[in-house]
């Protein structure tokens, strides 16, 4: 096992590891830029090394910075969190010829995964179902033309390289795939220096179901059943739940099934998420995620589970500590995202934090780096914390998460704290009865 291991994170998920690495004796390395000198990862670390400006390319991206980093307080591993380099397949070619671990899959995984046409055939060929539409990469309008047709409008034209919703353009008939696939190539290539494009059938009514799946990278893998992340605006998940409302323990055993055999095929290691789209009782793959994702705590509570440590002891070698048969749910667990933001437009809403007070009692997490007088630099995301709420079943987690959000105090910035008031107000929430476009429909008629 490691003595030492360096995050190269910050928020949230920083004190996440470090959290996971103290209840293991591992010592943790936190690593910063200027303008988060006095950021929470910092104090509750071990040891901290500023590795740069505030700009997250000069400091959090900087491949340069992190590896010296490791090298002057002897860090061993490197666990990326979510974002930043957590998906860089370059960055973990680096670490390890610098005789580092990556606490995450290969760089070869990552390359396949990230790249979204190659994950679909790799998915493909691995018995996984995928949704219908082209068959690999569309070069030029003419056969987006042809392929508009052949799948059948509506479709949805995807950057490859796309990511947090970026790159995806929807097509509702044929007149508007020319706009479509020029405005999905342009931002492909704007935000991720690739304008190769795919297309896929749009699908109308689907859930976003998830299934995280864990490996230990010598063939043996598991998973963790689902998580429902059908509340979304712009294609960013608001508000996560495990288990699915929509799944029952049949549907979930199969579809798990699939997805830990796939990734036990190719020797994946340590978590990923594999994600469908859910309509009529079919899934369909859209993505895998190399990675443990922002909304993993809805499954460590329902599963009993620390998935930080289970990574951090498969990049050591060790075996993975349960097996199928051990994983058992219990119970039901909602996460809802916390950002600093504006209602009702969402703009991001950076400051000073007056007062915060983070709420407790029985089946409630929050996990957040806020502290008050902390000012909340521009510079990066605007999730500022995520509060996840555990009960017996969806009811009484539903009633603990009012309960919860009424205890919480956030005063100093505006977030999204009442949203979620909002949001539990609604019959179709407590239903369950939604699917990925429910919440902007909702959004056009409320909170304006
Ligand atoms: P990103 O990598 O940007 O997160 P994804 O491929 O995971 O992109 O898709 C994000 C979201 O976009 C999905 O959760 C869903 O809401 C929507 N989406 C993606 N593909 C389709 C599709 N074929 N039909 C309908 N909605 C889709």
């Amino acid at each position: 096992m490691f003595d030492k291991i360096l995050i190269a994170n910050r928020g949230e998920i920083a004190l996440r590891v470090i959290r996971a690495a103290r209840e293991m004796g591992i010592k943790s390395v936190a690593v910063h830029s200027t303008a988060d000198a006095d950021a929470m990862h910092v104090r509750m670390a071990d040891e901290s090394v500023c590795i740069g400006p505030a700009r997250g390319t000069d400091s959090y991206l900087s491949i340069p910075a992190i590896i010296s980093a490791c090298e002057i307080t002897g860090a061993q591993a490197i666990h990326p969190g979510y974002g930043f380099l957590s998906e860089n397949a370059n960055f973990v070619q680096i670490v390890q010829d610098h005789d580092l671990t990556f606490i995450g899959p290969t760089a070869e995984h990552i390359r396949v995964m990230g790249d979204k046409i190659s994950a679909k055939d790799t998915m493909k060929r691995l018995g996984v179902p995928c949704v219908p539409g082209s068959d690999g990469g569309v070069p030029t309008l003419e056969d987006a033309k042809r392929i508009g047709e052949d799948v059948g409008y509506p479709v949805i034209i995807k950057a490859t390289a796309g990511g947090g919703g970026k790159g995806m353009k929807v097509a509702q008939t044929a007149a508007d795939m020319e706009s479509a696939f020029q405005t999905a190539r342009a931002e492909g290539k704007s935000n991720f220096g690739n304008d190769e494009v795919y297309i896929e059938k749009y699908l109308t009514t689907p859930r976003h179901i998830e299934i995280q799946v864990f490996g230990d990278g010598k063939g043996k893998a598991v998973h963790l059943g689902e998580r429902d992340c059908s509340l979304q605006r712009r294609h960013q998940k608001v508000f996560e739940e495990a288990p699915g409302p929509s799944i029952d323990p049949e549907t979930r055993a199969k579809i798990g099934k699939i997805c830990a055999d796939a990734v036990a095929n190719i020797n994946y290691i340590g978590a990923g998420t594999i994600e469908f789209l859910y309509e009529n009782g079919e899934f369909y793959f859209i993505e895998m995620n190399t990675r443990l994702q922002v909304e993993h705590p809805v499954t460590e509570a329902i599963f009993g589970q620390d998935l930080v440590r289970e990574q951090i002891r498969v990049a050591s070698g060790m075996d993975m500590s349960f097996t199928q048969d051990d994983l058992e749910i219990n119970g039901h667990a909602i996460e809802v995202r916390i950002n600093a933001e504006k209602l009702p437009n969402f703009a991001p809403c950076p400051g000073k934090i007056t007062q915060y007070h983070a709420p407790g009692g029985l089946g409630v997490r929050m996990d957040s780096a806020l502290y008050d007088g902390y000012s909340i630099p521009p510079y990066y995301d605007s999730l500022i914390g995520k509060l996840i709420v555990h009960g017996r079943d969806r009811p009484e987690a539903l009633a603990r998460l009012a309960r919860a959000l009424g205890e919480l105090i956030v005063d100093g910035v505006d977030t999204t704290v009442p949203l979620f008031h909002a949001l539990l107000a609604d019959p179709d929430v407590h239903s369950g009865n939604y699917n990925i476009h429910w919440l902007e429909h909702w959004l056009e008629h409320n909170l304006n």
